[in-house]
């Protein structure tokens, strides 16, 4: 702020002054047409935006860097650099600049930030625009957070488990803490890397002064009626959420119209990394095509969808709220036409959440409350139709349609059919509305045939055959003579404009008619916005029950999107229990299944795990088989199922599961210090802590971020641990290339081993893609490298590798070398034709390179044969035992080795 000693100009002053209010963000100051910016704002949004960077000077001294652009050009802008991290403060010129004495006044009217950028209220797109606010006070977290296109708007009390385990779905863009008081970093606990974080000021957090932000925002005596009212480190963040919003905004945000309580109780668990791992609404490799979203998606307007979007992301886990949304699509899937009609009356159903948005939001124009009242005059045809149905969802959400007649009929009767996009153009209420209006309009419509009569008296008068009377915004009104007349013109003719081949001219005559109707026409203007105005108000008066329609049609869109779904893609109902089963017929994957190129058809996949039977299953089987397709697709049943969908599988009964877990590939923190193996222990731990018998855990390829050795001791480890612990034994699918893990089904009582069948012909791997009983000990790795498209030469050469490694020479052709050692393995097969140990000489240095499968080996049969021998001699006294005794024992050692 140095150079602003240097520069004096009142303007500049001006801009200084408030830049040093908010020296953090980038001021879009408006001149005139232009927004334009200043010093380093210039130079951070010339880069941003690609503005052409240049200086103006400024005083006396200064060349003062600048980049600007037209006024009309502000949201588009304003999106970039808030998608960029930005904070944009716009600045307007808040009196007219015609009228102003000295300097024009102006004044901040709205701060952008990514959770506030009013622009978005514009965008189709299904994205998130949360904001959500974080207080800490010792061990417990208030949260809230608010979307302010829809309206969403909850908070609650969390500790910090909770939080990690069930914020992960919330995805902010903008998290807001308190200024000084918090020493962790929420970004992590929403897992949202890429959300900004703003300070609010500390006092703003102070429940007293959060509550009354909070009662006189929604005119209330308490928050009794949110479930609020003893949650203080909720209210905290709620009150400085709305605060902050309203704030940024410079607006009442009259949409908020309620706030709920965020719980954890009754949805399905699912960490950030299951959403992500699975696919649920993004894509891992950007292919939007390939998400759960893109797939199960057939609603057709945008409050349909994104209710969608969420309930993907928060699958229930009561069954009973389950059973209705199922109940309703199996009503609307079997009475499917009235399933389309609802459909048709979707099409031209505003989207009620979005439109009041604008309004609410300032941005709103006479177009949007057209939507509102168009959307309002089709709500009886919904609740003619909803009451034909027994479904009792349907039914409740016909006796919440909020028909609202009074505000109805007074946008029917003041708002013209096609209004303007813009409120400064007139044009937007009816005729015989407001009789001041028809006045005026009267008097300018008489006006244009006055000029008829003028031109005709005036070419008589003059006797210039081509004379004419026209209008531009430079001159206003003016009479035109071609050069060749400009002789004939009278003396009252006041010349205005010259052109190549004629004159222009004004008359007192022509300037009173002129005055007399622009008089007319900024008083229709003014009349107009006073009304539309007025009926913004009114409408807002009605944001609750607005919102209530808007969420009734969002849920009918859901639903009926759910019926195609079901009908289209031959998915059928799941039965819903709380046992802690699952068993899934024919069961396929929804993405997958729509992906597969033309010809490939998808081999539905059974599954049987739980109740007294088994828990969990080791799936075994070669690369590319199909392991995490088929794991994959039982979670994304399991989410389906419970988010009240029909599911891709002949038939399915579902014990429903409280938290899902997902260990899937390696989502890399490197930027966060942390390793692909760290996190992938990270989120195992994390299993490991929460998980419960009524958990679905999916565990692909854990182990597989470290050596052999250790990756297989832990994925072993891990197992038996999920099956020794009783009150956690959850729900478990294991994709594995450990082959060894297949000895586990021997010893843990309800592990069963799965494999994906191939077929061998003619040197070549065929997949079958089906799922069988029992393990798989190749992983046919090479072909697939070679389907890959890997050099022959390293083809064959790790042909020969494997056969040397299956054989247990470790370093073919090196006996003698310097690897020898690696070769004094002795191996011999065991029964099953497994290799199988019998003396390990293997020195220290050489061991890292063992085959895993011979470690593996020694683990399964030797440590539970070594215990189970150690302690039957252990009960034997060598000195006080007969040689019958003795004989005996030896027979029975003999019996355990057996
Ligand atoms: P890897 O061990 O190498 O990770 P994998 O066994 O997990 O392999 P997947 O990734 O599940 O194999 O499947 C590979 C491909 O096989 C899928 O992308 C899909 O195209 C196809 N596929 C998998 N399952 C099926 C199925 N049931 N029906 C038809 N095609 C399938």
């Amino acid at each position: 702020m140095a150079k602003s000693k240097r520069v004096r100009t009142p303007m500049l002053d001006q801009f200084m002054k408030i830049k040093s209010e908010y020296p953090d963000a980038i001021l879009f100051f408006r001149m005139g047409d232009f927004y334009e910016m200043f010093f380093d704002d210039a130079k951070v949004a010339s880069e941003i935006l690609g503005l052409r960077l240049t200086t103006r000077a400024h005083g006396k001294a200064a060349k003062v860097p600048l980049a600007g652009f037209p006024h009309h050009q502000i949201d588009s802008y304003m999106t970039r650099m808030v998608k960029a991290r930005q904070k944009i403060v716009v600045v307007e010129q808040v009196e007219d600049p015609k009228l102003a004495k000295g300097l024009v006044k102006r004044a901040v009217v709205r701060v952008a930030t990514a959770g506030t950028n009013p622009a978005a209220v514009d965008q189709e797109e299904i994205q998130s625009n949360r904001i959500a606010a974080i207080f800490k006070y010792k061990s417990r977290y208030g949260l809230a957070w608010a979307d302010i296109v829809t309206g969403e708007f909850l908070a609650g009390e969390f500790s910090e488990d909770e939080l990690k385990l069930s914020a992960g779905h919330l995805n902010p863009v903008e998290i807001i803490v308190p200024e000084t008081r918090h020493e962790f970093d929420p970004r992590i606990f929403l897992d949202a890397s890429s959300a900004i974080e703003s300070k609010v000021e500390d006092w703003i957090w102070e429940t007293s002064f959060a509550r009354q932000t909070l009662l006189d925002h929604f005119g209330t005596r308490g928050l009794k009626g949110f479930g609020l009212e003893h949650l203080e480190l909720a209210i905290s963040a709620a009150g400085a959420l709305l605060h902050y919003l309203k704030g940024n905004l410079h607006t009442k945000a009259d949409h908020l119209t309620h706030l709920a309580r965020a719980d954890v109780k009754g949805n399905l668990i699912m960490e950030a990394t299951t959403r992500r791992n699975l696919e649920l609404v993004d894509s891992l490799v950007g292919n939007h095509q390939a998400t759960l979203f893109a797939v199960v998606n057939h609603c057709l307007t945008g409050s349909g969808k994104r209710l969608l979007y969420n309930r993907l992301l928060s699958p229930l886990a009561n069954i009973e709220r389950i059973e209705h949304r199922l109940d309703a699509v199996d009503s609307l899937k079997s009475g499917m036409n009235l399933c389309l009609e609802f459909r048709d009356l979707l099409k031209h159903s505003g989207d009620i959440q979005r439109l009041l948005a604008r309004l609410a939001t300032g941005r709103g124009s006479a177009r949007d409350l057209v939507g509102i009242r168009e959307s309002l005059i089709i709500m009886p045809d919904y609740q003619r139709k909803l009451s034909t149905v027994s479904s009792p969802l349907l039914k409740r959400l016909e006796t919440g349609i909020r028909t609202l007649d009074s505000l109805k009929i007074k946008l029917q009767e003041s708002l013209q059919d096609n209004p303007p996009l813009y409120t400064h153009e007139g044009g937007m209420i009816r005729d015989g509305y407001n009789n001041e209006i028809d006045e005026l309009r009267q008097i300018r419509s008489q006006g244009k045939s006055w000029l008829g009569t003028f031109e005709e008296q005036e070419r008589k008068r003059t006797g210039i055959p081509n004379l004419k009377v026209g209008f531009n915004r430079v001159f206003g009104y003016y009479i035109e003579v071609t050069k060749s007349h400009v002789d004939k013109t009278p003396d009252n003719y006041q010349r205005r404009q010259t052109l190549v081949g004629a004159e222009r001219y004004i008359t007192p005559e022509l300037g009173d008619f002129e005055s007399k109707l622009m008089g007319a026409e900024e008083k229709i203007f003014a009349l107009e916005k006073e009304i539309f105005q007025e009926l913004v108000d009114l409408t807002l008066d009605q944001s609750t029950a607005l919102q209530e329609n808007a969420q009734i049609l969002a849920n009918i869109d859901f639903l009926c999107g759910l019926a195609v779904l079901a009908e289209e893609e031959e998915y059928n109902r799941p039965t819903l229990n709380d046992s802690d089963q699952i068993i899934l017929k024919g069961c396929r994957h929804p993405v997958v299944e729509k992906l597969l190129p033309p010809g490939e058809e998808f081999i539905p996949n059974d599954l049987e795990i739980g109740g007294g039977g088994k828990r969990i299953q080791i799936v075994t089987g070669p690369n590319m088989a199909g392991k995490s397709t088929y794991l994959r697709q039982i979670a994304l049943s399991v989410i389906l199922a419970q988010m009240g969908s029909f599911i891709p599988a002949e038939s399915a009964c579902i014990g429903v599961v409280d938290k899902l877990f997902t260990r899937i590939g390696a989502l890399d923190n490197l930027a966060g210090g942390e390793s692909t193996f760290l996190v992938e222990m990270q989120e195992t731990a994390s299993i490991l802590h929460n998980a419960t018998d009524r958990s679905l855990v999916v565990f692909d390829e854990v182990g597989r971020g470290t050596s052999t050795f250790d990756g297989l001791s832990l994925a072993w480890a891990i197992v038996e641990y999920l099956h020794e612990k009783k009150s956690l034994r959850p729900r478990t699918l294991f994709a594995t290339h450990f082959h060894e893990m297949v000895e586990l089904e021997r010893h843990l009582e309800f592990v069963e081993n799965r494999n994906v069948a191939v077929r061998e012909y003619e040197n070549k791997v065929v997949f079958l893609r089906k799922i069988v009983s029992g393990g798989s000990d190749r992983s046919f790795g090479i072909h697939v490298a070679q389907m890959a498209g890997l050099p022959p030469a390293v083809i064959s050469r790790a042909r020969d590798v494997l056969r040397n490694l299956e054989a247990n020479d470790l370093n073919p052709g090196e006996e003698n070398g310097r690897n020898s050692k690696s070769t004094t393995l002795k191996i011999s097969k065991d029964k099953t034709g497994g290799d199988q140990v019998l003396t390990d000489k293997l020195p220290k240095t050489t061991k890292k390179i063992a085959n895993p499968k011979v470690r593996a080996a020694q683990l399964t049969f030797f440590d539970p044969i070594e215990k189970e021998l150690r302690s039957v001699l252990q009960t034997v006294d060598p000195n006080n035992i007969t040689p019958m005794e003795a004989l005996n024992l030896v027979a029975e050692l003999k019996k355990i080795l057996d």
